[in-house]
C-alpha cells in the first residue's frame, strides 16, 4: 500500500493528491449515521481532479492489488464506504463541476461530487424551469447516489435514481475508461450497463461523469399533513390514494414518536405538530390538478378516520416542513445522550402489506423497551426504522440487531426486499443472501469477478470476498 501511495503521488505530480492525515482517514472510514461501522480505516485518501487521474489511480491500485473505495457525500447508512481491507478511499471532492447543460434536451452532464441540492439550486438560479427529482440525504452527491441507487420522498411520483441516469463514464478496476450509453433518453443498444453500475455501491467501477435526465418544475405546489388514530389507518389511507391512481408528488408516513422528535428538534418552530401517526403530502401540478388532488386525497383520508388537512402557510413553511421530514434522522441523532447511537435501516414490501409489517415491527420494539421511530416513503412500500440505543449498556446493541433481523425476515416473508434504497453495504450481506439465494448471488459474483478479477473495488461490500 505504501508503494502504491508513493506511485500515485508521483503519477499525479501533486503532493495534495493523496492524504494520510488520521482525521481524513477517519472521515472516510467511519460514519456517525451509519448503522454499521468497523474497526479498520483506509490507509490513504486520494483526491483526483479528472477521469484520467482516476484511471491512473486505478491502474496503480490494480498493479499493487490495493483496495479502492469510492467516496462522494459519505451519507450512506449501511457501512457502504467503510474499509474492512484498508486500501485507498477515492474522494471526488474536486470533481464537482457541471460539464454540459442541455436545457432543450432536458439533460445535464455532471461530475460525481455535484450535490443534488446544489444542482437544484443552480438549475433554479439559471431559471431553467427544470429540476432533478431524486432526493436522498441532504448531503448526498450524484456519484454516491448512483452507487446506492437512492431515491427519497419524490420517488412515488418520479421513480428512483436508476430512472434518471442516461449515461455513465466509469473507470474500471484496471483503469480502463468506458461509457455505458450516449445522450438520447432511450437506447436499446446492447446490455443495459447503466443498470449494472447503478446500485453497485462502487464494487464494479468508479463513476466519473453522469448524464442525468431533468424534469420540469411544476407550476403549483402544496404541502399538507393529516393525522390518524393509528398507523394502520394512516397506511390504509395511503394505500387507498395509490389504488385511486392519484398522482401525489410525495406521500410520507411518520409515527407519533417521529412527530414528537420533529417537535423536540424545533426544526419547524414555532409551529408544533400533533404527535399522532401522520401522513405528509406534497401536491404538485397545475393549479387545477393540485386542487382536485387535494380534494380526492382528503376524501380518502376521511374514509380512514383521518383528521383535517393542515396546510403549510407559505413557501417558507413548505420548505421547513419538508426539511423536517428530510432531516428526521439528524433530529433523532440530536436527541442522543452520551454513549447513544441510532440504527437507521430500511426495508420495502408490496404496499398493501405495509400496515402489517409496521404494526408488528413497532410492537416488537415497544416490547423490547427501545425508543424507536417509524417513517417511510409509504407510496413505495418503503419504510425506515430509526432505533436509539446505548452502546455502553450490555446487550442493547444485540437487542437492536435482533429487531432489525426480524424486520428484514418479516419483509422477505411478505415478498419484500431487505432494502428499498439504502443498499447492502456491509450491514445487509446476510439479508441479501436470504433474499436472492445462492444462484442469484452466484450470478452477481460472476459479474463482479469478470469486471474486477482481483476484487479490489470496494471489497467486502454486497458480497463477501471469496476466501
Ligand atoms: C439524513 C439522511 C437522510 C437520508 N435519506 C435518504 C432517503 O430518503 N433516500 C435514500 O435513498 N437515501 C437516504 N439516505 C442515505 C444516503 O443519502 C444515500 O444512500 C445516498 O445515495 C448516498 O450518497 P453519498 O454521495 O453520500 O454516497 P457515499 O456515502 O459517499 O457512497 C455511497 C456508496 O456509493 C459508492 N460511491 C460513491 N461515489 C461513487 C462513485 N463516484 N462511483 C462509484 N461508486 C461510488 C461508495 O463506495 C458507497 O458504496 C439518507 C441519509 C441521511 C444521512
Amino acid at each position: 500500500m505504501e508503494a502504491a501511495i508513493k506511485e500515485i503521488r508521483q503519477a499525479i505530480g501533486d503532493d495534495d493528491a493523496i492524504s494520510t492525515d488520521p482525521e481524513d482517514l477517519k472521515a472516510h472510514g467511519y460514519s456517525e449515521w451509519s448503522s454499521t461501522n468497523i474497526d479498520g480505516l483506509p490507509v490513504a485518501v486520494a483526491y483526483p481532479k479528472s477521469t484520467m487521474e482516476v484511471s491512473k489511480i486505478a491502474k496503480i491500485c490494480c498493479k499493487y492489488r490495493v483496495p479502492i473505495i469510492p467516496f462522494s457525500g459519505g451519507s450512506s447508512l449501511e457501512g457502504n464506504f467503510s474499509a474492512p481491507y484498508g486500501g485507498i478511499s477515492v474522494d471526488f471532492a474536486y470533481m464537482d463541476k457541471i460539464l454540459q447543460f442541455n436545457p432543450g434536451d432536458m439533460d445535464i452532464v455532471v461530475q460525481p461530487s455535484v450535490s443534488w441540492m446544489e444542482l437544484n439550486e443552480e438549475l433554479a438560479r439559471r431559471e431553467s424551469g427544470l429540476f432533478f427529482p431524486p432526493d436522498p440525504g441532504p448531503t448526498a452527491k450524484i456519484g454516491g447516489m448512483v452507487g446506492t441507487n437512492c431515491s427519497g420522498t419524490n420517488a412515488v411520483r418520479y421513480g428512483t435514481m436508476k430512472d434518471w441516469v442516461i449515461n455513465l463514464t466509469v473507470v474500471l478496476a484496471d483503469g480502463t475508461i468506458v461509457k455505458t450509453k450516449r445522450r438520447p433518453r432511450k437506447s436499446s443498444a446492447g446490455y443495459n450497463l447503466n443498470s449494472l453500475f447503478v446500485g453497485s455501491e462502487g464494487t464494479l467501477g468508479l463513476v466519473t461523469e453522469i448524464t442525468l435526465k431533468l424534469a420540469v418544475v411544476p407550476q403549483e405546489f402544496s404541502v399538507a399533513v393529516v393525522t390518524f388514530p393509528s398507523i394502520r389507518d394512516a397506511a390504509s389511507a395511503a394505500a387507498g390514494v395509490m389504488r385511486a391512481g392519484i398522482q401525489v408528488a410525495a406521500m410520507e408516513i411518520m409515527d407519533e414518536v417521529q412527530m414528537k422528535v420533529v417537535n423536540l428538534s424545533g426544526l419547524t418552530s414555532p409551529r408544533k405538530w400533533k404527535e399522532k401517526p401522520t401522513l405528509f403530502f406534497k401536491f404538485s401540478g397545475t393549479k387545477a390538478s393540485v386542487k382536485e388532488n387535494i380534494s380526492m386525497v382528503s376524501a380518502i383520508a376521511k374514509m380512514h378516520k383521518g383528521g383535517d388537512f393542515e396546510f403549510a402557510k407559505d413557501a417558507k413553511e413548505q420548505k421547513l416542513l419538508w426539511s423536517a421530514r428530510k432531516e428526521s434522522l439528524w433530529s433523532m441523532l440530536a436527541l442522543r445522550k452520551e454513549g447513544g447511537e441510532v440504527w437507521s435501516t430500511d426495508v420495502a414490501v408490496p404496499f398493501s402489506r405495509l400496515a402489517d409489517i409496521i404494526e408488528v415491527s413497532k410492537k416488537e420494539m415497544d416490547e423490547l423497551g427501545l425508543f424507536a421511530s417509524i417513517l417511510g416513503h409509504i407510496g413505495d412500500g418503503n419504510f425506515h426504522e430509526s432505533i436509539m440505543y446505548d452502546r455502553t449498556v450490555e446487550g442493547e446493541r444485540e437487542k437492536v440487531e435482533r429487531c432489525v433481523k426480524n424486520m428484514v425476515k418479516r419483509a422477505l416473508d411478505m415478498e419484500g426486499t431487505c432494502t428499498g434504497e439504502h443498499g447492502i453495504g456491509i450491514g445487509k450481506k446476510e439479508a441479501l443472501f436470504m433474499e436472492v439465494g445462492p444462484d442469484t448471488l452466484g450470478v452477481m459474483e460472476s459479474i463482479k469477478s469478470a469486471l474486477d478479477p482481483h476484487w479490489i473495488m470496494n471489497p467486502g461490500k454486497i458480497i463477501d470476498v471469496p476466501s
